[in-house]
């Protein structure tokens, strides 16, 4: 019996029936076979030694692929839990799941003791069961005989997983001495496992509960080739070299304190300026584009997000109402900007001939993140969303779109983040009940949202099924200058909450329409924006946003005086400028502003002084020789004002 297996390049390939992905890709090459890790498998990502025993559709999935990596990182921590059973019997073990860069294993090692000097020992035996090429085997079981098999084994968190699955679709996996509880997929056995690093050991609750006993977590990471862990250990040090919360430190941005609470980030002073100057820049843009500010308070009625739906994803799990004196009063901090916005709107009526209307405001809102989840500037409590929100007919939504792309194209390259993509968020067309709005405005916007993309030129990745029940998105991913990936900006489509709020504009017709919603945020939030861009630029800010952007150097107290001149005339030009006066060599005062990251150092001394000039030195690049002092001054505000075009 034989069956057809279409490729995701439309090619048709004849296989005996129970073929597996591996035997298909034999028949391309013996090359790509030995590089195979998983397989999809009509819609499924599957083992690839799984039997195919239908017409299908295939796509093969080596470590060049998300999931033929998910499918290496998943085995290894089965792989690691098999060594730490070897050197550790009688442990017992929670769940060992992939994650974004590797794997980790949540693991109760009952009466040991274990530590970071244990993961060598751990690595070492991983690598030696790596080269036996143990087969990873699936096998169907019956809930009493998986019950059976833990109970016996004596391990009660796998008993309590198995508790909660249906019989009839539940499965083992062995491999060598280790046999778990597991959906799959795996890789078909561990040989391509050619390098291990164990990167931390971490607490975890039992199933993330408190009350539940703490669990071991070790986090790991494999490669096919050891000279790629080389390059990942390299990349994860100049990560921890840029971590924004080490310069921040530094640089005096910002802080944190305990007292005042934690994820509340304080915003020292030179941080405070940055990020005015960041809002400044792109209130000067916003307005350019027809924005209007508003500005709405830190707290609401809970009436209010009941009626924006806020409430009920936000109420139970976030900070708690406010209770006033008054009976049966409650308010909350705002998790969002929208429904105060929509009040603004609804404050006056509306023609179509207004439209479009577009509010924006530095709103803060606070969200009540689980403490783990807490990291610097990235994950907070508290931060401020560069928020707008554009009230449009269903026929604006491709020209806003586009307007609001322009905004965010800007401020990128006003940043020097160059590598941009989107991922554009659309309906599933096979379960359109789920949405609200009707078929018309969604495909006017589906279409306008692809098509902007198309004309920009962005790489775009289309996801079916990933937009929300309300409206399509476009979210913006940057790569930073060591190639990591963030996501920031976004701009969201809305038909509900015109709904929820009953938002009107009277029509050319003389009829009452509702408006569409957009939601955009170019940078995100001011925090995560901050972080980001910390960690792109290592903390050399481009020289408009930068504290400090230049010091004047005098090689010594006798040329004090014309140092200071030199620095009127900079700050009368609103450049930011200091003086270094302290009596050491010029030597160690440009090496000191080297460390501060200050783009230019002018060094002033006799010569300087009779023909009014200054020395240049830049940042990093060392001497640029010496220019008039107006001169100097028309370039810095050539290069600042450059961002605006
Ligand atoms: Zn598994
Ligand atoms: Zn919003």
């Amino acid at each position: 019996m034989m069956i057809n297996i279409t490729l995701p390049d439309g090619s048709l390939k004849q296989m005996p029936k129970g073929s597996t992905a591996y035997d298909v890709a034999m028949e391309i090459s013996e090359g790509l076979a030995r590089n195979v890790l998983a397989a999809k498998v009509n819609g499924e990502v599957v083992d690839a030694s799984r039997a195919i025993n239908e017409d299908a559709s295939l796509q093969l999935f080596t470590w060049n692929d998300t999931e033929g990596k998910a499918a290496m990182w998943h085995s290894s921590a089965h792989l690691m839990a098999e060594a730490i059973e070897q050197l550790y019997p009688g442990v017992k073990f929670g769940i060992g799941p992939d994650v974004e860069n590797g794997f980790y294993y949540d693991i109760d090692f009952m009466d040991y003791s274990i530590s970071e000097s244990d993961l060598e020992k751990i690595e070492k035996r991983m690598l030696e069961l790596a080269k036996e090429k143990q087969v990873l085997i699936r096998r169907e079981v019956s809930k009493k005989e998986a019950l059976d098999f833990f109970t016996k084994k004596g391990d009660e968190y796998k008993l309590e997983l198995i508790n909660d699955l249906e019989d009839g679709s539940i499965t083992f996996y062995q491999s060598g001495t280790f046999t778990d509880l597991c959906r799959g997929p795996h890789m078909m056995h561990t040989g391509p496992i050619k390098a291990v690093k164990l990167l931390n050991i971490a607490g975890a609750y039992w199933r993330g509960d408190e009350k539940r006993k703490q669990l071991t977590r070790i986090y790991g990471i494999t490669f096919p080739k050891k000279k790629e862990l080389t390059a990942y250990l390299e990349l994860l040090e100049e990560a921890k070299k840029r971590d924004h919360r080490k310069i921040g430190k530094e640089l005096e941005l910002f802080a944190f304190s305990d007292k005042v609470g934690k994820g509340l980030p304080l915003w020292l002073p030179k941080g405070a300026m940055l990020r005015e100057r960041l809002e400044n820049f792109l209130k000067k843009v916003q307005k350019r584009y027809g924005y209007q500010p508003v500005i709405t308070p830190h707290i609401g009625q809970k009436e209010l997000y009941v009626t924006s739906g806020h409430y009920a994803k936000y109420g139970e799990d976030s900070f708690q109402p406010i209770h006033t004196p008054a009976e049966g009063e409650e308010f909350l901090l705002k998790p969002m900007n929208c429904p105060h916005h929509c009040e603004i709107y609804r404050n006056k009526p509306h023609s179509y001939k207004d439209l479009p209307i577009r509010y924006a405001e530095f709103g803060t809102v606070y969200r009540y993140e689980q403490s783990g989840e807490l990291h610097g500037l990235t994950r907070v409590r508290g931060f401020t969303q560069d928020d707008a929100h554009i009230f449009c007919m269903p026929s604006q939504v491709k020209d806003e779109f586009k307007k609001v792309m322009d905004i965010i194209e800007l401020i990128f390259s006003a940043l020097d983040f160059n590598d941009v993509t989107v991922q554009i968020s659309l309906r599933d067309p096979n379960n359109k009940e789920k949405y609200i709005g009707t078929d018309e405005n969604w495909a006017l916007a589906e279409n306008a949202i692809k098509e902007v993309a198309e004309e920009r030129g962005i790489p775009a990745i289309i996801e079916y099924g990933e937009a929300a029940f309300y409206g399509p998105k476009m979210d913006f991913m940057v790569k930073d200058a060591i190639g990591r990936k963030w996501q920031l900006g976004t701009i969201q489509v809305d038909y509900n909450l015109p709904e929820r709020f009953e938002l009107e504009y009277i029509g050319a017709d003389n009829e009452k329409h509702r408006p569409v919603m957009i939601h955009r945020a170019p940078f995100g939030s001011m925090e995560r924006f901050v972080a980001v861009l910390i960690e792109h630029c290592a903390g050399n800010f481009p020289l408009w946003l930068t504290p400090d952007q230049v010091i004047i150097l005098p090689i010594s107290e006798k040329y004090q005086k014309y140092a200071e001149k030199v620095l009127t005339l900079l700050e009368n030009a609103d450049i930011r400028a200091q003086i270094d006066d302290r009596s050491e060599k010029t030597g160690r005062k440009i090496r000191d502003a080297e460390m501060k990251k200050i783009p230019y150092m002018l060094i002033v001394g006799e010569k300087e002084e009779e023909i009014n000039t200054v020395s240049i030195r830049k940042h990093k690049e060392g001497d640029l020789g010496t220019k008039s002092i107006s001169d100097f001054i028309a370039d810095i505000i050539e290069e600042t004002e450059n961002i605006y075009k």
